[in-house]
């Protein structure tokens, strides 16, 4: 089973942790769509990676079979430290390629999309880049670091950098010159002139060090969160290929101008384009995307994602199990709940009777399905989740057509 599945709660309930913290302290760091979409987009990432993930750590299984050149003991601990330091050092420069190539920062620029920084936005993980690391880690596979080895210092990796996505955290002396930590990541997060391109690693932050990419957080210059051309959505799937979207439109602008070495370059430009400096940014010039969602809205999609948070855990745990068919099909269903509360809580005119077709369509296959994606529920189970949605149908026609008179605040 994917081992995610045991983290999920540990995310939630630090998460629910931080914004009590943070009120507490008044720090300002959570804002409610903004973190639904984070955790919307951690939902997809995971959905997609069932499709991919295991073709990847399958490839490495194979290229570790076939072509491994030394027999390293999974039993030794020097070699589970060896290979978590040769994981991370790979892992900075699959990153670093990650902010200065054009076709890997499409799908890694949904990560930094946030222009808020907390917990939920360490979840707000990528559903196009899931197989652009692996070619790079099979190295590992011919060094002979085996696959048991290697699955779990990545999670290890992984997990590690779930902590570091936080305000409340302020600098920590040396750690901070060694390690990963709050505020080296803080940087590495920030639109400022001084954080572009900075602090890549995954655990160490050492490699930024050697590899001339280390920037130390000012305290003159509060960093600000986000990406140059920003996202405007709190749509997740919108949200995994609007660069994507780009880069092709210019692509195909300049096969039309008969250029076809133009087209290909574009996938590999830096960003900021060929030779180009990154421009200045006014810090106060920045303002976060906003659309005044009604607190209405905001407790319905809070609602809606406890409940969406369930069933994506189940599929989750049942995917590696269900035929490819029906695994596209529930992942629709998550991806639909997800689209279809960023349209609520962006306020689009349509979005209140999508959400009722959602539900409707839902409730119905809940409720007439001899079985949920091979798992079989009570009728105590069933009539409950048809009442809940039957309720939230009732909640959409009654509270959000008034909403828009409601205060922006939860
Ligand atoms: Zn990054
Ligand atoms: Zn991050």
């Amino acid at each position: 089973m994917n081992p995610i599945v045991y983290a999920i709660p540990v995310f939630m309930a630090s998460i629910l942790l931080e914004i009590v913290v943070a009120r507490w302290k008044r720090v300002p760091t959570y804002d409610i769509p903004d973190a639904l979409t984070s955790l919307h987009f951690g939902t997809l990432s995971q959905t997609i990676g069932a499709f991919v993930k295991v073709l990847g750590f399958g490839l490495y299984v194979a290229v570790y079979e076939r072509w491994h050149a030394m027999e390293l003991p999974a039993n030794a601990w020097w070699v589970w430290v060896a290979a978590l330091v040769v994981y991370d050092l790979i892992y900075y420069w699959i990153h670093r390629f990650g902010h200065e190539v054009n076709c890997l920062w499409a799908a890694h620029q949904v990560h930094h999309s946030s222009e808020y920084y907390n917990l939920s936005t360490a979840l707000r993980q990528s559903s196009t880049g899931a197989v652009v690391g692996w070619p790079f880690y099979l190295v590992m596979a011919v060094a002979g670091v085996p696959p048991l080895v290697f699955g779990v210092v990545a999670l290890i990796d992984l997990l590690y950098q779930y902590w570091v996505h936080t305000e409340l955290v302020r600098k920590l002396g040396w750690f901070d010159r060694v390690f990963v930590s709050p505020s080296n990541h803080r940087v590495h997060h920030g639109q400022n002139d001084y954080c572009i391109d900075r602090n890549y690693g995954g655990i160490f932050i050492v490699w930024d060090r050697l590899f001339g990419t280390f920037q130390e957080e000012r305290d003159d210059e509060p960093v600000v969160y986000g990406i140059r051309k920003p996202l405007q959505s709190y749509n997740a799937v919108w949200g995994n290929l609007h660069v994507w979207k780009e880069l092709f439109a210019n692509s195909w602008q300049a096969l039309r101008r008969g250029k076809l070495g133009d087209a290909v370059a574009v996938f590999f430009a830096p960003p900021a384009g060929w030779g180009q400096h990154v421009e200045h940014l006014d810090p106060a010039s920045v303002r976060r995307f906003d659309t005044g969602a009604p607190r209405t809205v905001r407790r319905y999609a809070l609602v809606q994602y406890g409940l969406l948070s369930l069933y994506a855990t189940h599929f989750i745990a049942v995917a590696p199990q269900l035929p490819l068919g029906t695994r596209a099909l529930y992942a629709c269903v998550i991806a639909a709940a997800t689209v279809s509360a960023g349209w609520l809580m962006e306020g689009r005119k349509f979005a209140p009777a999508v959400e009722a077709l959602r539900l409707v369509l839902l409730g119905g296959a809940f409720l007439l399905l001899p079985d949920w994606f091979g798992w079989v529920p009570t009728q105590q189970v069933k009539l409950a989740v048809v009442a809940l949605l039957a309720t939230s149908l009732v909640w959409l026609g009654l509270g959000l057509v008034k909403a828009p008179e409601e205060s922006p605040t939860l």
